[in-house]
């Protein structure tokens, strides 16, 4: 059969006949079908990548442009009066995932199938999702985030495992997402879940009984952990993924050929942030259980297990109590006290044990002490940990420490997400980037007025569509010929939101008193803040109220808009960040990671206003200085005025009149007209008064670099050069390299 049979034969009826529902029903069986032909033929090492968070986006059309479809299929639709894009929207976004770790984590999964390699993922199946972002009364609501329908890329398979907790056993069911790779094979994200969990038992936004397991377990990825309740309930489903994903490896490894002695060539597991380290003590358990003894179950453990940090915020750093962990998970905590007493009788040094004085376990210490390498994900990142935060370690482990910069996937960040950019790079260079993303840098001897041109015609379609995606679901207009400068994360205050919207406040004040921009300017956010973060919700209030304050004044409307993109997703994302200008990455320098964001937008020719923070720094080094607008301190000078405690926000609102009139503003007679006292007056003294991520610090030198972009916009054809010098010097930062790298350092597993 052909495709176009195919496709009829899967949907039960030839195309013209079916609804757009149908035909995604039909072609997501097809796919699946497609899929499991090629599942990845078993080298003996397999990694195995666990995480909590699996941010994967809408499946259909990646799938279909990994499987080389895409084109074809497209062309069958339209050819029977149906447009794929149509069909494409009806599909609900998997809400398995949170930020960049698990958008990460996606990238990784389709990474290693594009590669051959034999990797599969492990998380968990959350029914309702991180939560789905509702605005009202310029306040974020949370409503549950359902994605489960009666049909779904979900495939439920037999294996089923006990998991026992001090208190009840369940049984964890597996189901499994094909994970294809670009025109290679397919690997496997095996998810597992719990039959008895009852979305019923949600009330009232995300409310639900923090207590009942059984109903509870896999509703919500991060539940509310502000009281104790949603913390157990943390450990709780951190422990159900990791003892079935342990059991899933051992009976897979052993099926494959490992007496368990040899674990380690038969299995790597890769510890995406500290949610799944209970996998270590877990694996011992397990495998003491199955007659190794212990002393040699330790020794396989940690020449399995590898461990990647994705943060050096304290309060991100997970600690449970023992006593939580005591009446959760009780047969681990002998193995963790073994473990840590370990670590004490041989190093002798408080600031590495596992079990804090306090009665904490922290379960980093955990994965650096018994996983055999420890990553940071970007250069900069990786230099603090050994120098600053994990110093102590590194002084024990230098040789476990390394660096993996972290990517993403140029299949659905440019192939998927922006075509005309694709075909046009195409065009000029040929198809091997698709394969080879180092191959963008032939564009650089390509750059003449014809190429220039055609870069920002795609940029200008790219950004009228998303002006009538925003005028369709958002109901605002905003103008096609201004700059759009975006910044969509999720919302922290280390992420500095707030000093964008101080920004907006001033140019709000510029244009009131008769100052025009060059040229109109629409200010794009995007975020979701936990419901927990007060702070957080906080600014949302304040870009919620400036949106209704700019743009509802006809004096500067025209100047100056400002839309907060409601429940930003991949789906946004991949909407918003074609269209974008000026990509703002304006962390507090020490404080991202690495991002990823920034990777994304530069991919799509956008122009990075930053900090020299995360993959920012390695940025600059690829583009060059005269392609990317720096500002702000240094993270020496950062983490010395941490170190010395020594920034007083106040000294900076005093000095410079910009900053004390924004600041001001936020309390100020037109915004507490539209927003709350409260909100507004919070977050006015947080910045004042405490201002812990320093906002204040850069402000001046981020606006002043801000006008300099605008003011650089204006010469089109000097602008359009940085886009493609930004485009050509992305291939860096495929997760293809990513992945590469973590097969030579770490899994080295035979492809
Ligand atoms: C890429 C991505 C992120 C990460 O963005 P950063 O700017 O790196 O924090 C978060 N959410 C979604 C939906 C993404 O696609």
């Amino acid at each position: 059969m052909n495709l176009s049979e195919r496709i009829v034969s899967a949907c039960g009826k030839c195309v013209a006949d079916c609804s757009d529902q149908e035909l995604y029903e039909g072609l997501m069986a097809l796919v699946q079908e497609e899929a499991q032909k090629r599942e990845s033929a078993a080298g003996r090492k397999k990694v195995y990548y666990i995480s909590a968070e699996f941010l994967i986006g809408k499946l259909l059309s990646n799938n279909l442009i990994n499987l080389g479809w895409y084109d074809e299929v497209r062309k069958i639709l339209a050819a029977a009066g149906k447009d794929i894009c149509a069909v494409e929207e009806l599909e609900p976004e998997p809400s398995l995932g949170n930020g960049g770790l698990g958008r990460l984590a996606a990238c990784f999964l389709d990474s290693m199938a594009t590669l051959g390699l034999n990797g599969d993922g492990i998380g968990l199946n959350y029914h309702l999702g991180l939560f789905k972002q509702e605005f009202e009364d310029e306040l974020q609501k949370a409503e549950p985030n359902p994605w489960i329908g009666k049909k779904s890329w979900l495939i439920r398979r037999d294996n089923a495992y006990p998991v026992s907790f001090g208190k009840l056993t369940v049984t964890a069911h597996l189901y499994d997402i094909a994970v294809t790779g670009y025109e290679n094979r397919t690997n496997l994200l095996h998810l597992f879940d719990l039959d008895t969990v009852d979305e019923g038992i949600v009330k009232n936004g995300i409310d639900f009984d923090k207590t009942d397991i059984r109903k509870n377990l896999t509703l919500f990825l991060y539940p509310d952990d502000s009281d104790e309740d949603g913390r157990k309930l943390r450990i709780y489903q951190q422990y159900f993924m990791v003892s079935a994903g342990a059991q899933y490896i051992l009976d897979e490894c052993v099926s494959r050929g490992s007496s368990l002695h040899d674990l380690q060539d038969y299995a790597v597991i890769q510890i995406n942030d500290t949610h799944p380290s209970m996998v270590i003590p877990e694996l011992i358990r397990l495998l003491t259980e199955r007659g190794i003894s212990f002393d040699e179950a330790v020794e396989i453990v940690s020449k399995t297990c590898a461990y990647t940090n994705h943060t050096i915020l304290a309060e991100a750093l997970e600690k449970w109590p023992i006593a939580s962990l005591k009446e959760v998970v009780p047969q681990l905590v002998p193995i963790i006290e073994i473990l840590d007493d370990r670590v004490r009788r041989k190093f002798q040094d408080e600031s590495v044990a596992i079990i804090d004085g306090k009665d904490l376990v922290h379960m980093a210490h955990m994965d650096i002490h018994y996983g055999f390498s420890v990553n940071g994900v970007a250069y900069l990142h990786t230099e603090i940990l050994k120098k600053s935060e994990l110093k102590n370690f590194y002084r024990l482990y230098p040789e476990k420490f390394n660096n993996k910069t972290n990517g993403i996937t140029f299949r659905r960040w440019l192939m998927h997400c922006n075509h005309a950019l694709a075909d046009c790079i195409t065009a000029v260079i040929g198809d091997g980037w698709r394969k080879d993303a180092m191959e963008l840098e032939k564009l650089a001897d390509r750059a003449d007025d014809k190429l220039l041109e055609r870069l920002l015609a795609i940029k200008q379609e790219n950004k009228a569509a998303l002006a009538a995606y925003l005028k369709e679901t958002q109901n605002v207009e905003i103008d096609e010929n201004s700059i759009f400068d975006i910044q969509i994360k999720r919302l922290h205050e280390y992420k500095r939101q707030q000093m964008n919207a101080l920004y907006v406040i001033h140019k709000y004040l510029e244009i009131k008193k008769g100052k025009k921009p060059l040229r109109p300017i629409t200010v794009i956010f995007g975020a979701k803040a936990a419901p927990a973060y007060v702070i957080a919700k906080d600014i949302i209030h304040l870009i919620l109220c400036l949106q209704k304050l700019v743009n509802g004044d006809p004096q500067v409307s025209p100047w100056l808009k400002v839309v907060m993109v409601e429940n930003y997703n991949v789906s946004k994302a991949e909407k918003l960040i074609p269209a974008c200008d000026i990509s703002e990455q304006i962390s507090l320098a020490s404080k991202e990671a690495s991002g990823t964001g920034n990777m994304k937008f530069m991919l799509n020719g956008a122009v990075t206003l930053g900090t020299m923070d995360g993959a920012n720094v390695e940025i600059a080094e690829l583009v060059g200085k005269e392609n990317i607008y720096i500002f702000g301190e240094s993270s020496e000078t950062v983490i010395s005025h941490y170190e010395k405690a020594d920034y007083v926000s106040r000294k900076y609102y005093e000095k410079d009149p910009d900053i004390r009139e924004a600041v001001d503003f936020i309390v100020g007679r037109e915004l507490m007209a539209i927003g709350h006292k409260e909100n507004l007056e919070r977050l006015y003294k947080e910045l004042l008064n405490k201002d812990w991520f320093m906002t204040l610090l850069d402000y001046r030198t981020y606006a002043d670099a801000r006008e300099q972009a605008y003011k650089d916009y204006e010469n089109r054809t000097a602008w359009a050069k940085k886009m493609l010098v930004n485009i050509s010097r992305a291939g860096y930062f495929s997760s293809d390299r990513t992945i590469e790298e973590y097969n030579r350092d770490i899994w080295k597993c035979l492809s």
